[in-house]
C-alpha cells in the first residue's frame, strides 16, 4: 500500500505542528472527541494508541456563562435511561423535565429539514445545551444545520446515555495520539508514505483508473491495483469528472496561549455568551475552539487575540495582560452542515471499479467529523476489497 500526500505532514486538518511564536508544538485545533466515536476509539487500539486520549471517568461537562457568572456542570447518568433529566442537580440549570420533549422530536428522520423547521431555537435548554453541542458537532450556525445530521449526533450521544458522551481530549496533542501512531502501525504493515506528492490527475480507461499523474511521475495501475481517494470535496471534484461535493464551508478560529491554567480549571469548559465557545487547559497553555468562526477571518489577529484574552482571563481570573499567543483560523474547517450541502455528499462508490471515496465530507450520515472520516476510511476499504474479490472470483 501506497499514501500519496500532498503537503509535507501527514494528519491533514487533524495535526500538531511547532509553532516559532510560541515556542511549543500545538494542535491546529483543539479536537474533541466522544466516548461514543466508536470508530474513533477501534482505531486507537487497532493503531496501538487506545491510552492516548484522556477524559472523565464520567460525562461531565463544565459549563460558565459570560453573561452572568453563572456556572454549572451537566452530569449525564451512564445508562440510556435519561435519569439525569429528572435531577436538578444534574440536568441544565433554568429547565424543566418537559423542556426535553424537543430532544426526542430531533430523533425522528426528518430528510432535507433544517433544525429550526423540526424543533424551537430558543429557550434556556436549547441556549445552555442544544445549541453548544450542535455548534461544535455540526460547525454551523445550529437553526440552519442539517436535522439529519443533528439526529445522527443526538442519536450518538445524548440519547446514548453517559457512556457515550465522555468527553476525551488528546492532552499531549493529536501528533502523538493519532498521528504518529497510524504512521508506524502503516509502516509496520509495510506500507510506504510519500509526502510532499500531490495526486495532480487521474488517467480514466472505460471502468477504471489506469494511471495516478503526480507530474514529475506518473504511476501506471496494474489490473490488482485499487484507489482510495481521501482528499478534500474541492480537490477530489478536480480530480474526478463529473463528481457533485460539498462546496460551501464553515471555518473553526483557535485562539492558543502559552499560559499555565490556574488551579482547578475544568480541562474542558463550555461557555455561553462570548465568543469564547470552549476553553481546553492543557498543563502549559490555554487554547479556545470557535466554530462556525467565519465572522472572526477578517479580524485583525491581534485585535482577536486580545478580545478572546479578555474573555479568557475573566473566566479564568488571570491577569488581563495578554500572554504569547497564536490564532489559528482553517476557512475550510469542515463543508457546511446545512440541508443543500448534505444532499450534496457522495457516497464511497464511483463509476470506476477501482476508485473509491473517503473523506468526513463523503455521505457518512454524520457531521464532518473525525468519526466521520474514519468510518468513511473503512468504508472505502470495505469496498475496494470487496471489488478486488471480485475481481479474483
Ligand atoms: C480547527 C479544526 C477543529 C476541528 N475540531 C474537531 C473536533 O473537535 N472533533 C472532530 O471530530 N473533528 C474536528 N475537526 C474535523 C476533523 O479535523 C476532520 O473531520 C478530519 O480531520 C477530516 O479528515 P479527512 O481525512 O477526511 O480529511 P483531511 O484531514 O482534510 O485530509 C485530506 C488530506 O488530503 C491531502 N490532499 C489534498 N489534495 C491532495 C492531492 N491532490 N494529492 C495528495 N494529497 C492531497 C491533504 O493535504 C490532507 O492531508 C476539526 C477540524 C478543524 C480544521
Amino acid at each position: 500500500m501506497i499514501v500519496h500526500e500532498a503537503t509535507a505532514f501527514a494528519g491533514g486538518r487533524c495535526r500538531s505542528y511547532h509553532d516559532a511564536t510560541l515556542g511549543m508544538t500545538i494542535d491546529n485545533g483543539n479536537h474533541l472527541l466522544l466516548s461514543g466515536n466508536r470508530a474513533a476509539l477501534a482505531f486507537l487500539r487497532d493503531v496501538g494508541a487506545a491510552e492516548r486520549l484522556h477524559g472523565p471517568a464520567s460525562a461531565e461537562f463544565a459549563f460558565a456563562d459570560l453573561a452572568n457568572g453563572q456556572r454549572w456542570t451537566l452530569r449525564i447518568n451512564d445508562g440510556r435511561l435519561p435519569w439525569w433529566i429528572f435531577d436538578p442537580g444534574r440536568r441544565v440549570p433554568g429547565t424543566r423535565i418537559l423542556d426535553y420533549l424537543p430532544l426526542a422530536w430531533l430523533l425522528w428522520p426528518r430528510p432535507g429539514k433544517a433544525v429550526a423547521e423540526v424543533i424551537a431555537c430558543e429557550g434556556p435548554l436549547y441556549r445552555r445545551l442544544v445549541e453548544p453541542l450542535l455548534l461544535a458537532a455540526l460547525n454551523v450556525d445550529p437553526p440552519r444545520g442539517a436535522a439529519r445530521l443533528a439526529r445522527a449526533v443526538i442519536r450518538e450521544t445524548l440519547a446514548a446515555g453517559g457512556r457515550a458522551c465522555r468527553p476525551l481530549v488528546a492532552r499531549d496533542g493529536l501528533g502523538p495520539a493519532l498521528i504518529e501512531p497510524a504512521l508506524r502501525c502503516l509502516q509496520g504493515r509495510g506500507a510506504t508514505v510519500r509526502l510532499e506528492h500531490q495526486l495532480r490527475a487521474m488517467r480514466f480507461a472505460e471502468r477504471r483508473i489506469e494511471a495516478l499523474d503526480f507530474g514529475t511521475e506518473t504511476v501506471m495501475l496494474t489490473p490488482g491495483d485499487d484507489v482510495v481517494l481521501a482528499v478534500p470535496p474541492y480537490a477530489a471534484a478536480a480530480l474526478v469528472p463529473g463528481l457533485e461535493v460539498p462546496n460551501e464551508f464553515r471555518a473553526i478560529v483557535n485562539a492558543h496561549f502559552r499560559i499555565a491554567p490556574p488551579e482547578g480549571q475544568p480541562p474542558i469548559l463550555c461557555v455561553l455568551s462570548g465568543a469564547v465557545q470552549w476553553l481546553f487547559a492543557f498543563p502549559d497553555r490555554l487554547s479556545v475552539t470557535i466554530s462556525a468562526g467565519d465572522r472572526y477571518i477578517d479580524t485583525a489577529r491581534d485585535m482577536l487575540a486580545k478580545s478572546i484574552w479578555s474573555e479568557v482571563s475573566s473566566l479564568t481570573g488571570l491577569p488581563a495582560a495578554l500572554p504569547p499567543w497564536q490564532i489559528v483560523r482553517e476557512r475550510r474547517a469542515t463543508i457546511a452542515a446545512t440541508p443543500a450541502q448534505d444532499a450534496r455528499r457522495p457516497g464511497p462508490e464511483t463509476q470506476w471499479r477501482n476508485l473509491a471515496l473517503a473523506g468526513d465530507w463523503t455521505n457518512t450520515g454524520l457531521p464532518a467529523t473525525i468519526e466521520g472520516a474514519i468510518r468513511s476510511g473503512k468504508r472505502a476499504a470495505g469496498l475496494v476489497k470487496r471489488s478486488a474479490e471480485a475481481r479474483r472470483s
